[in-house]
């Protein structure tokens, strides 16, 4: 039998739970690995770049938007970021379609730059290994193997789960994997919405008000930020549109163009410019429809599995930093 891995755990997905596991782990000595098939860090908080043929570059959040600071714990952390020029206080309120101000008093921070600013900011000093697509995980005696597209077998000590559960379950059972019964309900019980995302160069300002993010209100459009008044696209008007989570299940599979066309007849009044370039994202998992009643979930083993994310500490960017500590304190305690 091969060595037993001591202190040693691969963690799926460098979105904010993976990372914030991995740099809370790695602190405490612990020797931590992390793949994504994606090609940047921050999972849902996602930041596109889209180049225009006037060689400028438009710059767009398109998964999480904003985020809200509830707990003690998060808000030590935020602060951090802020002094760390990574966060900075975007509102305290948006508007809504009827041409009123939602302002709950909360603040709502954004990544400078971009969402993905936060993610890029905990990855460095971590191992990150992005466009690594997991494809199973394989139980051994003492260990988890994980095996990737690209043919290679990453061996585990204790392994981190934190893509949506639907994928982390398939990646189990690709594998052969046979959770606990109850775990296995609870666990396939959990579902998250799908969004459907627009992204809209525009020729000039758009119409969307001040500070540049709205609840439109309606039947198909959920959200719409203006990513230059937002502060991260300085160069080129661009505007995020989020369907609501009725019309993207409706929609999922509708050709983008369609799709493009049905969101950008009802944004119309809000555009406000000419449409120069559209880009469609499609988010199968984005927001959790119901969270599960712990903020992590273990699998004691020998060898141990974790699983962490949004849908166990809370819908949102906080929840999802919170599980992945919650993850780190559990496996650190075993
Ligand atoms: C459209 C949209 C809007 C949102 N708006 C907000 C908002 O305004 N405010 C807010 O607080 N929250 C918002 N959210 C939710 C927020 O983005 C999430 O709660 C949070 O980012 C989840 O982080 P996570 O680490 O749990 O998961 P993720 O960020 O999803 O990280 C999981 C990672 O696992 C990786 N992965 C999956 N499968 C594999 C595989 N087979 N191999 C390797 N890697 C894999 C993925 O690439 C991903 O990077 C929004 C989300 C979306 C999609």
């Amino acid at each position: 039998m091969a060595d037993p891995l001591p202190k040693q755990c691969l963690i799926l997905g460098a979105g904010l739970a993976g990372l914030l596991a991995g740099q809370r782990l790695q602190a405490q000595g612990w020797q931590v690995t992390i793949l994504d098939k994606g090609r940047g860090v921050g999972g849902r908080m996602a930041t596109r770049r889209i180049p225009t043929p006037a060689g400028t570059m438009a710059v767009l959040d398109h998964g999480a938007q904003f985020f809200t600071v509830r707990s003690d714990e998060f808000a030590r952390l935020v602060a951090g970021w802020q002094a760390a020029g990574v966060v900075a206080e975007w509102s305290r309120g948006f508007a809504v379609g009827d041409g009123s101000w939602l302002n709950d008093g909360h603040p709502r921070y954004r990544g400078v730059g971009g969402m993905t600013a936060v993610a890029k900011h905990l990855a460095a000093g971590l191992d990150v290994r992005l466009a690594c697509q997991v494809t199973a995980v394989v139980a051994q005696a003492d260990r988890w193997l994980v095996h990737t597209a690209d043919g290679q077998q990453y061996p585990a000590g204790a392994l981190l789960l934190t893509p949506p559960v639907p994928q982390s379950l398939a990646l189990l059972a690709a594998g052969g994997v046979a959770l606990p019964e109850v775990t296995q309900a609870a666990l396939a019980g959990l579902s998250y919405d799908p969004c459907l995302a627009l992204l809209v160069v525009l020729e000039g300002p758009s119409g969307v008000p001040r500070p540049g993010g709205m609840w439109p209100g309606g039947e198909i459009i959920g959200w719409l930020a203006d990513n230059t008044q937002k502060g991260i696209s300085p160069e080129v008007h661009a505007v995020t549109i989020h369907a609501t989570p009725e019309f993207s299940r409706t929609h999922y599979e509708t050709a983008p163009e369609e799709v493009a066309r049905l969101l950008l007849a009802e944004a119309r009044s809000w555009l406000g410019s000419r449409v120069l370039m559209v880009q469609q994202q499609r988010w199968r998992y984005s927001i959790p429809r119901l969270t599960y009643p712990e903020p992590c979930l273990v699998v004691p083993g020998p060898p141990p599995l974790l699983f962490a994310g949004d849908i166990f500490a809370g819908p949102r960017v906080e929840g999802a930093a919170l599980s992945g500590l919650a993850a780190a304190a559990a496996l650190a305690a075993l």
